[in-house]
């Protein structure tokens, strides 16, 4: 990730900058503009919203709390994030925690009646994969000897057989990858079930195995890979600003409340400009869409869409997921972790108020909880939302909370709900994810939705926000990119 972003720096200074629209300053579109303008153009971020940061985007209430579009872990295994974090000095802002996976136990509590949890501890003097074997051995609360064994030897195919192997995967989903491994349904329901709902918001019999496989060989293979950290404060302002003070002080702008409306075309069907919904109109050298899929495909014009790099793009559909604030009168946890609810309703969930220094409180929680799968509530009122929560939160702490009323008090709540988020991730779906470069010669394509080895994730989308800048600048030092003068001498 290192060589890739000096490679930017190294290239030659172009003679005349690219003006570049980058569309979305979400953590496509940021990156992007900043490696874009590591190698010397003039990249122009037009966001639609009024906060950065996309499906990272968060704001205060009226109190001053901070409501988050969602739960967000960084993971060792993010090398372009995290070294996107070196590059902007600010690599003191994530918030590593103990190298261990820690699943909930709902209903089953300690002898003196507080929650239980079972811990996955990765040792720190042990290399991977060994360290991540260790961890699966010494956990015997979830799995027993016997389906770990059967596990490890469905597993063998993608040790044996590598990334091939991984990609093959895509046309089974988790489930039925685990019938066909000859692996325990136990394994699925007692592991998995979580980790699908964490991964893409879905259950093992939708998700693509290749997504599990691809977070697997990561972990196992780098001896920090699975280890997670929480940033340290809101993602706008503590990762997002950053990013764009970056490339505004090379040059770079950044336009907020700016929602392109219709990508306008030359007789040739490449980009003659974008018409903005306040009637203006802006015109670049080139154009990067970073906007989420579902609205990419709504935006695309009538002449591109029978291409067939555009025409899959109907393959891939955004998830829906609700993510879920509480504040509580009380501590209600001293886990400063990451943990897997495993709640039919709900994903993973943490004490921000613990895991994280910018919401920091000695005397009170703040749940942040992630609610999938989302489809059949997302069009439920915040209401019903919040009260079938709390029914989950009963069984997750059950000396800490009461039906009753006796326990924690909740003060407030906050429901965020992105009907369509990340792409979901079904079996099949890589075939459909574009690469950035489409075969109009002024347009290109990043977003966590785009081909990169990385899933619909914070890595994946920085990771193709910098292919994008990369597949540009080339195209740049290449010439096949048409620039705006020639453009219009030719129009005149
Ligand atoms: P986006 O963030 O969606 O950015 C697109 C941008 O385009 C937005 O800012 C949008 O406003 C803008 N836009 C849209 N239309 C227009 C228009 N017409 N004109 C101008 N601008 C427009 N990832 C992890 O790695 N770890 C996690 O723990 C994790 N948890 C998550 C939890 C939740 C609840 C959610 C929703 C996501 C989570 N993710 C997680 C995924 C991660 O947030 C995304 O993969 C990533 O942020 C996507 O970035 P992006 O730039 O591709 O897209």
């Amino acid at each position: 990730a290192a060589a890739f972003s000096q490679a930017f720096i190294d290239m030659p200074r172009p003679e005349r900058p690219l003006k570049v629209a980058v569309i979305g300053a979400g953590l496509a579109g940021l990156s992007c503009a900043k490696y874009l303008s590591d190698a010397g153009h003039k990249p122009v971020v037009l966001e639609a919203r009024d906060v950065l940061g996309g499906k990272v985007a968060a704001w205060q209430d009226k109190d001053g709390d901070w409501i988050e579009t969602g739960l967000h872990i960084f993971f060792g295994a993010y090398p372009n994030v995290n070294q996107m974090f070196t590059e902007l000095g600010i690599r003191d802002r994530l918030q590593w925690k103990s190298h261990s996976m820690i699943f909930a136990m709902p209903g089953q509590q300690t002898a003196d009646g507080f929650q239980r949890f079972s811990r996955f501890e990765f040792p720190a003097l042990l290399p991977a994969p060994l360290n991540g074997l260790v961890a699966i051995l010494l956990n015997n609360e979830m799995l027993t000897f016997p389906e770990k064994i059967q596990f490890g030897i469905g597993l063998l195919p993608a040790i044996l057989f590598g990334q091939k192997y991984v990609e093959e995967c895509d046309s089974l989903t988790v489930s039925q990858w685990m019938k066909k491994q000859g692996v325990p349904d136990r394994v699925n329901d007692e592991v998995f079930i979580a980790m699908a709902k964490a991964l893409n918001f879905i259950d093992p019999e939708n998700l693509s195995m290749t997504v599990v496989l691809t977070a697997l060989n990561r972990f196992l293979q780098e001896t920090h890979g699975s280890k997670m950290a929480f940033l340290d404060g809101p993602p706008p302002t503590r990762l997002c600003q950053p990013m764009a003070d970056h490339m505004i002080a090379r040059g770079g702008e950044l336009k907020m409340k700016q929602r392109i409306a219709e990508i306008l075309l030359n007789d040739d069907t490449t980009v003659k400009g974008l018409k903005m919904q306040d009637g203006s109109t802006v015109v670049a050298d080139a154009y990067v869409s970073t906007m989420p899929v579902d609205v990419l495909k709504l935006a695309l014009p009538e002449e591109w869409k029978p291409m067939p790099y555009f025409e899959k793009l109907n393959g891939l559909n955004g998830v829906p997921v609700i993510n879920i604030h509480l504040w509580f009168d009380r501590k209600l946890t001293t886990v400063d972790h990451l943990l897997f609810s495993r709640s039919p309703l709900l994903s993973v969930y943490a004490d921000m108020s613990l895991t994280c220094k910018g919401y920091r409180d000695d005397d009170k929680s703040m749940l942040e909880l992630v609610f999938a799968p989302a489809k059949d509530w997302i069009g439920k009122p915040d209401e019903e939302i919040i009260e079938a929560t709390m029914e989950e939160l009963y069984k997750l702490f059950p000396n800490e909370l009461n039906k009753d009323g006796s326990g924690a008090q909740l003060l407030k709540s906050a429901v965020v709900k992105t009907p369509l988020s990340v792409y979901e991730a079904t079996a099949g779906r890589e075939m459909y994810r574009p690469v950035q470069t489409s075969p109009i010669s002024n347009f290109f394509l990043a977003g966590c939705f785009t081909k990169q080895k990385y899933l619909a994730s914070m890595e994946g989308a920085t990771f193709s926000g910098k292919l994008a800048a990369r597949a540009l600048s080339d195209a740049a030092i290449a010439g096949t990119i048409p620039l705006q003068e020639a453009v219009a001498a030719v129009a005149a």
